[in-house]
């Protein structure tokens, strides 16, 4: 099998630095891909200006084609099933993303996911990912019968929207998205609105695009840190700490939780010791996988923002199957945690939460990709910040049977706890022997952990019994 090296090594770490078998004669042993992005179509009705596909260095979108044929779906879908059985895995999430996916027609989208629910030997979650400009009554019809959750991108009211997310001809795309929102928050069509992703441009004002997102009640949003990268780093005037936290502010101390905010509850939850979720926060290794309209398969989309080729393996679905893929060096790269770090990070007090950072947001021409998130300062206030706050509200939790919660008795030179990203003596202390008891009113319990609320009781956290 062949993977492709640049011969220019714009990433010799880890392309041409990462030693796969080493690691695995270390222990790191391979994760089955369990998220399979499919990019069915690879042209949109947009032309956004931070677009990775179509703005970026890479330009490969030019030589695939439009749509992705049947006999490529087929084989996908084939190598899912295969991958799934193989790995005995009780469900897949398949990602249906493009160019703009909705492109593909109500029809093709059916056959696909038929077939891939025909196939696929374990519960498949289906979900798309769209520019929200197509989402009329007939196309959510179709998407509601599919049981496909719809995830729309947004970037916050009519001007933040306007700045980026425009027609090819300049006009702005948010009246049609926001009629397509209302029509998918309506009682019809709820029950497949998977949320919003929103791009942070920290020239809107952060309070104004949360306002104007939550007028569409999304269950869940997405914010997403703009691509850079260290060969292509954002302006150095550009604040992306103080425009979060204003928002968590917001978010945090609200009666009641207006929506599920992914970057905020991934980072309390693995402050309280749970493991991450989503890619680009704490240390879990990463399951996601991608096939092109062509049949390539690639690595995270997102990094065709850091230089031609990046998200290339050299592998494809006629020929390869996804385990072939998982000893590629990004792949294993993206599996083997703290061992993919840089010895900043490595020291870093929040590196258990903060993981680094998104991967491709670590890049530097001619080095790769272990370096510090290009966020890295941003990152760490944003996190120290949510940590203190929910330090500070877990501790007024005068319900909990709290044995201790010292900050102060630790001897010696503080260590990090690498559970919490807290230190040792900031850990939780709730007896073993209370489990059980009914402290905490609706809180179960379950194999050490106990499960509560804060921020108001609408934030549900959990924590480790001690031990
Ligand atoms: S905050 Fe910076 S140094 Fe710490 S883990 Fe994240 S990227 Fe690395």
């Amino acid at each position: 099998m062949t993977f492709i090296q640049t011969t220019a090594n714009p990433a010799r770490w880890p392309l041409l630095d990462l030693d796969v078998a080493m690691m695995r004669a270390a222990g790191h042993k391979a994760a089955p891909f369990r998220q399979f992005i499919l990019k069915i179509h690879s042209r949109c009705n947009l032309s956004c200006s931070y677009c990775y596909v179509y703005e970026m260095t890479d330009q490969a979108w030019r030589h695939l084609p439009k749509q992705m044929s049947p006999t490529v779906a087929g084989k996908a879908i084939e190598r899912i099933s295969e991958h799934a059985e193989t790995h005995g895995l009780d469900s897949a999430d398949v990602i249906l993303h493009g160019g703009e996916p909705l492109l593909t027609g109500a029809a093709w989208l059916s056959d696909l996911v038929s077939s891939l629910r025909a196939q696929v030997p374990a519960q498949v979650n289906v979900a798309i990912q769209t520019n929200g400009t197509l989402l009329d009554r007939p196309m959510l019809q179709t998407l509601k019968n599919l049981k496909i959750r719809v995830g729309v991108s947004l970037d916050g009211d009519a001007e933040a929207t306007g700045r980026h997310r425009r027609y090819s001809n300049g006009r702005s795309s948010f009246d049609a998205v926001a009629e397509g929102l209302l029509l998918l928050e309506s009682s019809e069509f709820r029950d497949c609105y998977g949320g919003i992703l929103c791009t942070i441009d920290i020239h809107n004002d952060p309070a104004a695009t949360y306002e104007a997102l939550l007028k569409f009640n999304p269950p869940a949003l997405d914010l997403l840190l703009p691509h850079a990268n260290w060969s292509s780093p954002p302006p150095p005037e550009a604040d992306y700490a103080d425009w979060l936290i204003s928002i968590f502010e917001r978010w945090y101390s609200a009666p009641r939780q207006e929506t599920q905010i992914r970057l905020f509850s991934e980072i309390i939850q693995l402050i309280l010791g749970e493991r991450g979720a989503v890619e680009g926060l704490g240390l879990r290794p990463s399951t996601l996988i991608v096939v092109d309209t062509d049949g390539s398969i690639k690595q995270l989309d997102s990094l065709s923002s850091t230089y031609p080729g990046a998200a290339d393996t050299g592998l494809h679905v006629t020929s390869s199957s996804f385990d072939d893929a998982l000893d590629h060096p990004t792949t294993v790269a993206r599996q083997i945690g703290a061992d993919a770090l840089s010895p900043p990070c490595r020291a870093c007090r929040v590196m258990e939460v903060c993981g680094g950072g998104l991967y491709p947001h670590r890049y530097q021409h001619g080095v790769g990709f272990r370096n510090p998130s290009v966020y890295c300062d941003d990152l760490l206030r944003l996190i120290t910040h949510v940590r203190e706050r929910v330090i500070a509200d877990l501790s007024t939790l005068s319900v909990l049977p709290v044995e201790r919660f010292d900050f102060r008795s630790q001897t010696g030179p503080a260590r990090c706890c690498p559970c919490l990203g807290m230190l040792h003596t900031e850990r939780l202390l709730v007896t073993a022997e209370h489990p059980t008891e009914p402290y905490f009113p609706g809180a179960p319990v379950s194999c050490g952990f106990v499960n509560g609320e804060i921020s108001r009781r609408h934030q549900s956290v959990r924590m480790k019994l001690a031990e």
